[in-house]
């Protein structure tokens, strides 16, 4: 599908437009105290810090926890309508983000990071993305997000800034910046201060390479089912062996590739054969 860019006038109108709970400023503020800062590079600056923005991730945003920077790639593009794709060498259906145009735009970014701040491309193509890459970028400076859109960006954009491909998974969205937002809020909400129970990131899904047992809250009865008796028990020993059983069960049943891995990494994997 053909892109035809909006003319400068409509997109700076649209840049008035704050959808968002932060203003700009703000999210900026952070960065230049030297929280942890995402970077993101998106022909779609007004779509951040959407959902970002809001409840947990968009408190520790207002507290200066981590930052923010969006840099518009529209702004970088060529000519008066600041054109920032083509058509793709040797044809084919789709537009491509230029390499140069993308070159400028993280240029400015670059420039604005401090620190350890890895660069990564959003693309169906990376490597899968995981609690334990979050985990990772957690514990940097920011991280650099390059959001494509379109058929993708110019090879030798990804090839010239070293730029990581990271996936969220193995289907295919139209841009990055949801991609960049999943991302960021699974890495910003392993950062001290952003849950208000630190206890709940680490005993969740994943952390343990178990996948979490079943929750109940009030009422005790609902439509005819029951609490399990044993959460009511106030036998904390029991209840903890009851969750750990049940977050057994669930990971054999429903991820046998991480039971798999677990016992590996136990060095039992001989119990294989249970499954
Ligand atoms: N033609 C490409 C798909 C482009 S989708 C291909 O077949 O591989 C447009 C953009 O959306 C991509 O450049 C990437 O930034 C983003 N995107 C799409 N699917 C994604 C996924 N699973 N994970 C991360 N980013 C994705």
């Amino acid at each position: 599908m053909s892109d035809e860019p909006a003319p400068p006038s409509r997109a700076s109108g649209r840049r008035s437009v704050r959808p968002s709970a932060l203003p700009r400023d703000l999210m900026a503020e952070g960065a230049a105290a030297g929280a942890w800062t995402a970077h993101v590079v998106t022909l779609l600056p007004e779509a951040f810090p959407g959902p970002l923005g809001l409840s947990l991730t968009g408190r520790a945003l207002a507290e200066g926890v981590w930052a923010l920077d969006v840099t518009d790639l529209r702004a970088f593009g060529e000519g008066r309508h600041r054109a920032v794709d083509d058509t793709p060498a040797g044809g084919g259906a789709g537009m491509v983000l230029r390499a140069d145009v993308g070159a400028r735009a993280l240029d400015h970014a670059l420039g604005r990071a401090r620190g350890d701040v890895p660069r990564l491309l959003l693309s169906p193509r990376g490597r899968r993305f995981g609690q334990a890459m979050a985990a990772d970028l957690a514990a940097r400076d920011g991280v650099l997000l390059f959001c494509g859109r379109f058929e993708g960006v110019d090879e030798r954009l990804i090839e010239h800034y070293g730029l990581a491909e990271v996936s969220l998974g193995d289907f295919v969205l139209t841009g990055g910046e949801i991609a960049a937002q999943a991302l960021i809020d699974a890495t910003v909400r392993l950062m001290p201060r952003v849950l208000g129970n630190q206890r709940s990131a680490e005993e969740e899904s994943f952390s343990s390479g178990l996948l979490e047992y079943p929750h109940y809250t009030r009422p005790a009865d609902w439509r005819g089912r029951r609490i399990p008796e044993v959460l009511l028990s106030g036998h904390h020993a029991r209840i903890a062996a009851w969750r750990q059983a049940e977050a057994e069960r669930l990971t054999k049943e429903r991820r046998p590739d991480l039971w798999r891995a677990r016992l590996a990494q136990q060095g039992r994997p001989e119990e294989d054969r249970e499954l």
